[in-house]
């Protein structure tokens, strides 16, 4: 059976290419009845944060993956990977090196002043330890081959070869006897049993130096399938103006899971021309295969587009659910507290089918509906005042008029409105616009009858009052 794993290292929050990333496993797991496994690398002790694991389970969850069993924290291991370590030094497809810092400083310059990577020269690959300086602690190399290749056989790169001769021989243990990351990842993906590594492609050439690992210990080697990293619309790489944010900041930017989710989806990966999959549709669909070899550009508009199209068809009550969870970071800027007070909750209720085919996101529907939430008397922004000081004589009488309507209604006010219209002979427009400026604060909102609807008579009238004094 099909065993992936999403592995991030809990130094940040959960951003969207490790979102991605988890996504892709976790489709691949559901699409061939498999399991996907949630390993927490946190073996960097001064990087690793307690904030940073809580921040990628929430994102892990707000975006409906879950996980198969326990999530394994690779620290935890530390013991395992040392036993490993050692077992390969039994075999004597390991060794102890006692290079100093300075001598490893020395290769580093020499590299340099050539010119080439570094190239850890062997020096102790064939000495005896008996040889070893006094007070040193070693640390434990791995004796990798140094002739011939090391092949990925990649599902998404295709076959990537390297020469033995550029790798040199990796530390697998540090003196301090803690592994390092290449050690680490090999020994848990084998001991969870691990079919599938699914990752970003910056992981490539360490595709090759676990595999050496991998081939040293006599463990089959995992299918690997390396993704191209997000970039940014320009070509470049992904900067935080073009979308690199945690999963979180886009959950307070207003965006729905079930829209991120699908836009993630298609960032790299492709099924013909479809855009829009559910839940279903993107795990029946998804391969690796199908997954492109250029990197994929981070679009914020058709972000929007989909998050639209997804509130549009999400029910009323859940959007608002959703503006509830994201009050705690949004409302107060706004004067509104979380929960919703009933009595807003319901005008929400009330003004929700008008409200969402306009917004694409959370945050603009709740800033559309601000003429529900506003106090008065209401503060105007610029284009509103500037309507409602050309306009406001066009609504003298309105206010009479609108006191007489028994049957509050967006028909009944709109039949009144268009009526003061026409007896003072001006369009329409005219009228509606100024009212709008005085009921809304705003120069557009949400169709002007169904406003006034939800607002109520006493509430319209006291608004419009508060403007024509
Ligand atoms: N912990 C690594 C990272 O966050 C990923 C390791 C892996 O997937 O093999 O980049």
């Amino acid at each position: 059976t099909v065993v992936t794993r999403f592995a991030p290292s809990p130094t940040g929050f959960l951003h969207i290419g490790g979102g991605r990333t988890a996504l892709f496993n976790w489709l691949y797991a559901k699409r061939h009845g498999g399991k996907m496994l949630l390993r927490i690398e946190d073996t960097d002790r001064e990087r690793s944060t307690d904030a940073a694991i809580t921040a990628i389970l929430d994102g892990l969850k707000w975006l409906g993956l879950d996980w198969d069993g326990d999530v394994v924290y690779q620290f935890s291991r530390a013991a395992r990977h040392k036993e490993v370590a050692e077992s390969l030094l039994a075999q004597g497809r390991a060794y102890y090196c006692y290079a100093s810092q300075q001598e490893l400083e020395e290769m580093r310059e020499a590299a340099r002043r050539e010119g080439r990577p570094l190239r850890y020269d062997g020096r102790w690959r064939d000495r005896d330890p008996s040889e070893a300086p006094e007070g040193v602690k070693p640390v434990i190399r791995l004796k990798a081959p140094t002739e011939g290749e090391t092949i990925v056989e990649d599902e998404v790169q295709g076959r990537v070869v390297w020469q033995n001769k550029d790798l040199d021989d990796l530390v697998l243990l540090r003196s301090d006897g803690t592994p390092t990351y290449m050690l680490a990842v090999v020994v848990d993906d084998h001991d969870m049993d691990v079919t599938h590594v699914i990752r970003g492609d910056d992981h490539l050439t360490n595709a090759a130096r676990q595999t050496q690992i991998y081939q040293a210990l006599g463990w089959s080697v995992p299918k690997m399938a390396h993704i191209p990293l997000i970039h940014g619309p320009d070509g470049a790489k992904l900067s935080k103006r073009h979308g690199a944010l945690g999963v979180e900041a886009y959950r307070s930017l207003g965006y729905l899971p079930t829209a991120l989710r699908n836009y993630l989806v298609r960032l790299g990966w492709s099924h013909g021309d479809q855009e829009i999959f559910s839940t279903q549709e993107m795990i029946d669909a998804f391969d690796l295969g199908s997954i492109g070899r250029s990197p994929a550009r981070f679009d914020f508009a058709k972000l929007e587009n989909l998050n639209g199209h997804y509130m549009r068809q999400a029910n009323d009550e859940d959007l608002i659910a959703a503006i509830e969870e994201i009050l705690p970071e949004i409302g107060d800027e706004r004067g509104i507290g979380a929960p919703l007070v009933p009595a807003l909750r319901e005008k929400l209720t009330a003004a929700m089918p008008g409200l969402k085919e306009r917004a694409k996101t959370l945050v603009e529907l709740l800033d559309s509906a601000y003429y529900l939430y506003a106090q008065r008397p209401l503060r105007l922004d610029e284009k509103a005042a500037s309507l409602l000081s050309d306009g406001r004589s066009r609504l003298a009488g309105v206010a009479e008029r609108l006191e007489a309507v028994s049957e509050w209604s967006a028909q009944s006010v709109e039949a009144v409105v268009r009526e003061h219209a026409e007896a003072i002979g001006v369009k329409l427009g005219q009228v509606a616009q100024p009212l709008r400026a005085a009921l809304t604060g705003r120069a557009t909102s949400p169709g002007l009858f169904d406003v006034m609807a939800v607002l109520g008579k006493e509430e319209t009238l006291l608004r419009l009052r508060d403007q024509l004094k």
